[in-house]
């Protein structure tokens, strides 16, 4: 056996995040790491809602940490005041909760690094490395050159470096207009790598910060804020996605002049997976909050959205996230998933722990010509069979019930099983019915199923399990709740939609539905149930004492 037993991970890696993870492990630089352990961090920038693009981040950070014995940083990458709100620092906090993932007191935000920023920067420029430009930014843009043709050099890159301190201080009094200077690192304008082509480090903003109000006026840019604050917390795993990968050598490239001035060994190491992209779906945040203020949605919570509140207000719960993540996993290459693995995740987990009612959503009448008329009996249903001990409940039967429209048919196209004229089904957890005719309206339409039961066949009585070929769902007509049902579908009809998709017509369809009354007692926002045959439904916020709103998550079958 290897000596190097000590160092040998128990659990497997499962993906390759995880396998550079070990790497590390296995090379001791994690045990010379400031903190000793895997230590990531999880980064938003508190411009929006979290998606369900950051959950698959969330899982990564917080689970890889968890996995190697480690701790994950929830840090706010606040570093452009104009674009971010307290209520977006709120919100984010929750919806990491909610996912089920916590950062104990390691709650930190770019902005507590400022000065330790300004610092370096200020070293920086004493050391050569970095100098206050004087041009615009549509200039140094136009002087970037291509990936095969060099740039061309600031006429300030070489001026002294007292000069561009004093600047840089300056940019910082407000002394400076926006957009008329920045401070940029002196690399290389010839590099083949575009963000080595003196890449702006700070600009001015003048836009008051929700933290440090007006006491900066320039704002270190993503690529030196995000690696030095790893570099000050200690992170020694920075995941993040794909489009980084351009940027790692810059990430090296900063570490590394850290870690001189410091005389550390220790550098944080940036790993890139692939960004989750779903069918039918815009992800970006950017694109959901136009969503939001144009009206296209009622709110980041809506329902369709793909934001973790919209998704968990539309009844998904974390399990069924966390488990669509781990079924897509993680490679270095850009894809589409299918948004019917997360609709399957989900409805995997809710079958799990759903309440199983009836609820008919689109109702038409049947009636029970040979059952007495105020007569009203109970049937009793199983809450959870996949659950033992969740007990029963008992729903009345009488003689006027609504069931299903689709589940009649006047004339049985060939493969119908349900209800039609002269044929037997169940009602499930009650009697065995035969049509007997329909009553219908001026305009041809059915509004009465007439019926006759046999007293018999009632479901759980000994010798009444006499097989028929279909199971209907139904609810008492003069028992029933109505509700009001939202049913949801795909927002957009394109499967690689854009903000631009054409939408879909049916994204909300909103019905009178009638419930059976054990599914309308006590309505608590956010509780979950199976309507019998018809798919999973939660209770909405926007329930009133006058009207329960219920939203479904996914039907109980995947659409072909
Ligand atoms: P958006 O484009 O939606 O604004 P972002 O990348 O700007 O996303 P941030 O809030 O800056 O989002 O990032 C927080 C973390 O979440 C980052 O590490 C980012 O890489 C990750 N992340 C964002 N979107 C996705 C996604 N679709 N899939 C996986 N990870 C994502
Ligand atoms: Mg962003």
């Amino acid at each position: 056996m290897e000596t190097s037993e000590a160092n040998v991970v128990e659990k497997k890696a499962s993906n390759f995040v995880e396998e550079f993870i070990e790497e590390d492990i296995a090379a001791g630089k994690v045990a010379n790491s400031p903190t000793h352990i895997v230590h990531t961090r999880f980064p938003p920038e508190p411009n929006g809602y979290l998606h369900i693009g950051h959950a698959k981040a969330i899982c990564m950070d917080f689970g890889a940490a968890a996995k190697y014995g480690g701790q994950c940083n929830r840090r706010f990458d606040d570093t452009n005041p104009s674009r971010e709100d307290t209520e977006y620092v709120d919100a984010i906090k929750e919806d990491i909760h909610w996912l089920g993932f916590d950062w104990g007191d390691r709650m930190y935000y770019a902005s507590d690094y400022f000065q330790q920023l300004w610092d370096l920067a200020e070293e920086m420029i004493r050391r050569g490395l970095a100098y206050v430009d004087e041009q615009s930014s549509e200039v140094i843009a136009q002087q970037k050159g291509t990936p095969t043709q060099p740039g061309v050099e600031s006429p300030f890159r070489n001026r002294p470096w007292e000069e561009s301190l004093d600047l840089f201080r300056r940019m910082n009094k407000g002394e400076f207009e926006e957009g008329t200077m920045t401070l940029r690192a002196k690399i290389d304008m010839a590099n083949p790598n575009m963000h080595f082509r003196d890449p702006i480090m700070y600009r001015i903003i003048k836009y008051p910060h929700h933290r440090t109000g007006t006491k900066w006026q320039a704002y270190p840019m993503y690529d030196f804020a995000h690696g030095q604050s790893d570099f000050i917390e200690g992170i020694t795993h920075s995941i993040c996605t794909l489009e980084f990968e351009v940027h790692r050598p810059l990430y090296n490239y900063f570490a590394q002049i850290m870690a001189d001035i410091r005389g550390t060994e220790y550098k944080p190491r940036q790993i890139e997976f692939n960004r989750l992209n779903l069918t039918n779906t815009v992800m970006s945040k950017r694109y959901l909050r136009n969503m939001v203020e144009t009206g296209v949605v009622r709110g980041w919570d809506d329902p369709r959205m793909p934001t973790l509140c919209g998704l968990r207000r539309r009844g998904y719960t974390a399990q069924g996230i966390r488990d669509f993540i781990t079924t897509i996993g993680y490679t270095k290459y850009d894809a589409l998933n299918d948004i019917k693995l997360l609709e399957n995740a989900g409805r995997n987990d809710l079958n799990k722990i759903a309440t199983r009612v009836m609820g008919v959503v689109d109702p038409v009448k049947l009636t029970i010509t040979n059952y007495p008329e105020d007569q009203v009996e109970l049937c009793e249903m199983e809450n959870n069979p996949e659950q033992e001990g969740c007990g029963v409940h008992q729903m009345p039967f009488s003689r006027e019930l609504y069931i299903e429209r689709e589940d009649f048919q006047e004339v049985a196209q060939k493969k119908f099983f349900r209800l039609t004229i002269d044929k037997e089904v169940r009602l499930k957890s009650a009697y065995i019915i035969k049509c007997t005719g329909v009553e219908k309206d001026a305009e041809g339409n059915i509004t009465n199923i007439l019926c006759t039961y046999d007293p018999d066949s009632k479901s759980g009585m000994p010798g009444a399990d006499r097989k028929v070929k279909g199971t209907l769902h139904w609810v008492s007509a003069k028992h029933a709740v109505p509700v009001e049902a939202r049913l949801y579908n795909n927002l957009f009809l394109d499967e690689e939609a854009t903000t631009d998709s054409e939408r879909n017509p049916e994204s909300e369809v909103v019905v009178t539905a009638f419930v059976e009354p054990f599914a309308a007692k006590d309505p608590e926002v956010g509780k979950k149930f199976q309507f019998q045959r018809i798919g999973y439904f939660c209770i909405d916020k926007d329930t009133t004492p006058e009207k329960i709103v219920f939203n479904r998550t996914v039907s109980l079958k995947a659409s072909k």
